[in-house]
C-alpha cells in the first residue's frame, strides 16, 4: 500500500510540475515566434538571414508541439468526476485499511449509507483517504483506535467564516487518531508539499498537500485539528452534488490557458 501511495503522490506532483512548466514555456515560445515573425517581415526578399530565421521558427514550433504533449500529460492527471457514495467508497476500502493499519490498531468505521452523493474522482478520494489513514497509523506506533466517519453537514452563513467554507451542504469525511499529534509549527506546515517529519525513505511530504489540493479542486477543504500527545483529526469537506456550495462546473486549470 505504501508503494502505491508513493507512486500516486509522485505522479500527482509530476503532473502539476509538468503542467506548470509546459504552460509557462509555451508562453515564452509564443513570444519568441512572434518576434521572429516580425523580424522576418522586415527583411527584404532574398535576404540570406531568412533561412536562419526560418530554422529558428521551425525549432520554436517544435518546442510548442512538445509543450502541447506535456500539457496533454498533465491533463490526464486531472479529475475525472462522477457521482459517488462516500459510504460505498469507504466500505470498499475496509480490507485495505485493515491491512494497512495492522493488528495493533482498531479500525472504527461509521459512514451512514443515507449520505447524499458527491461528485468526485473516486480514485483520487480513495488515495486521499488512504493518505489520511496512513498518517493516522504512523502517529500511533503503539496502537490505538482510528475512526473513519462521514456526516452530512449544512454549513450556514454563521458557520462559513470560521470553517473557511462557502455556505451549502457538505459531506465531512473524517479520520481521527489517538496518536502523538502535532505541535503548532508542524500543524502550520503539514500541508506544504515535501514537508515531512518522518525521515528519509519513510515520508514524501506529499500526502497532505495532495489531499489539500484535491479538497480545493472539489470546492471543499481539508481541515486539520491536532493536539500534541492526544491525537489528530483530519476532515475532508466535500460539497454535496447539487448542494448550493457545489464547485463551478468547469474549474479551468491554469495549465489549460495556453492550449490553442
Ligand atoms: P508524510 O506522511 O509523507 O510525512 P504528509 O504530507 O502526509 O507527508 O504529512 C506531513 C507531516 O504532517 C507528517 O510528516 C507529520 O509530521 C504530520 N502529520 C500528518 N498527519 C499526521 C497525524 N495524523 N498525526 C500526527 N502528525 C501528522
Amino acid at each position: 500500500a505504501r508503494e502505491a501511495l508513493f507512486q500516486s503522490q509522485k505522479m500527482e506532483a509530476i503532473g502539476q510540475l509538468t503542467g506548470g512548466v509546459a504552460h509557462d514555456f509555451n508562453n515564452l515560445l509564443t513570444a519568441v515566434i512572434g518576434s521572429l515573425e516580425l523580424v522576418r517581415k522586415r527583411l527584404p526578399a532574398g535576404d540570406r538571414n531568412l533561412a536562419l530565421i526560418d530554422n529558428a521558427m521551425q525549432a520554436a514550433r517544435r518546442g510548442g508541439a512538445l509543450t502541447q504533449r506535456m500539457l496533454a500529460f498533465a491533463r490526464r492527471q486531472q479529475l475525472d468526476p462522477e457521482l459517488a457514495s462516500v459510504a460505498a467508497l469507504v466500505d470498499g476500502m475496509k480490507s485495505l485499511f485493515d491491512h494497512t493499519l495492522g493488528p495493533a490498531i482498531v479500525l472504527d468505521i461509521d459512514c451512514p449509507a443515507t449520505l447524499s452523493p458527491v461528485r468526485v474522482d473516486t480514485n483520487q478520494v480513495e488515495m486521499a483517504l488512504l493518505n489520511l489513514v496512513v498518517n493516522a497509523r504512523d502517529a500511533m506506533p503503539r496502537g490505538g483506535v482510528v475512526a473513519v466517519s462521514a456526516r452530512e453537514i449544512v454549513v450556514t452563513a454563521a458557520m462559513a467564516a470560521s470553517l473557511s467554507l462557502g455556505e451549502g451542504r457538505y459531506v465531512r469525511l473524517q479520520v481521527k487518531d489517538q496518536g502523538h499529534g502535532m505541535d503548532a509549527a508542524t500543524l502550520a506546515r503539514a500541508t506544504e508539499p515535501f514537508f515531512t517529519t518522518k525521515g528519509v525513505g519513510k515520508g514524501t511530504g506529499l500526502g497532505l498537500s495532495m489531499v489539500h489540493g484535491l479538497a480545493e479542486q472539489l470546492g471543499g477543504r481539508l481541515q486539520l485539528e491536532s493536539r500534541e500527545g492526544q491525537g489528530t483529526t483530519a476532515s475532508l469537506w466535500i460539497p454535496v452534488a447539487g448542494g448550493e456550495a457545489e464547485a463551478p462546473a468547469a474549474p479551468v486549470p491554469a495549465t489549460d490557458a495556453a492550449r490553442s
